[in-house]
């Protein structure tokens, strides 16, 4: 299996709206376990596949962003968060879009219905950092990032620093370091292929 690694914005693995997954097997498992480490080596607290390239209904988090507390992690798979209540303001950042920050407003309490690792469904009741995590990356693969949700008023100072990284990631389609949209597109759509049943 290939090594994963984190892409930034504008990848477009970005703005893929995601399909379920239709097998859960032990690569998917590589997968996700791939998925924590990076997460922890980029001091995050939650991943979504499409942060990754890959074009799956499914996410990983540890608000704690302790690799130790083993007992924290959570995988969801084909998730939907089926109750939002209470609505609350704070910052939030993000693995695709580093060194840029900016307030967003989320439901405070939300229920979560999903797959494990296993196979099993499960359903959870999230409050606070953790939902607000869960939001963040079922965002994701929605193809939406947070910062389509950051308040107007404070998007003239995010733009600049947003347009900065679509500029580095252009120049690498230049140099060819980085495939183009095109292709990039094409590789999604063939993992797509392979593991849903879209
Ligand atoms: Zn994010």
């Amino acid at each position: 299996m290939t090594k994963l690694e984190i892409v930034p914005h504008p990848h477009p693995a970005l703005r893929w709206k995601s399909r379920e997954v239709t097998r859960i097997d032990a690569e998917l498992r590589q997968m996700v376990e791939q998925m924590f480490d990076l997460m922890y080596a980029s001091r995050g607290i939650g991943l979504a596949a499409n942060q990754v390239a890959l074009p799956y209904r499914l996410f990983v988090i540890n608000p704690t962003g302790d690799r130790e507390e083993k007992d924290q992690e959570m995988v969801f798979i084909n998730p939907q968060i089926t109750r939002r209540n209470g609505s609350e303001e704070d910052e939030e950042g993000c693995l695709s879009l580093p060194e840029i920050y900016g307030p967003v407003t989320r439901a405070t309490r939300i229920i979560v219905d999903a797959f494990d690792l296993s196979g099993q469904q499960f359903e959870v009741d999230l409050e606070d950092l953790d939902a607000r995590v869960v939001q963040h990356e079922y965002d994701h693969i929605e193809g939406v990032m947070f910062t389509d949700r950051v308040a107007q008023s404070f998007l003239p100072k995010l733009q600049p620093l947003i347009k900065d990284l679509e500029l580095q990631f252009r120049n690498r389609q230049k140099e060819g370091t980085i495939p183009s949209d095109e292709e990039l597109k094409a590789q999604l759509a063939a993992l797509q292929k392979a593991r849903t049943a879209g």
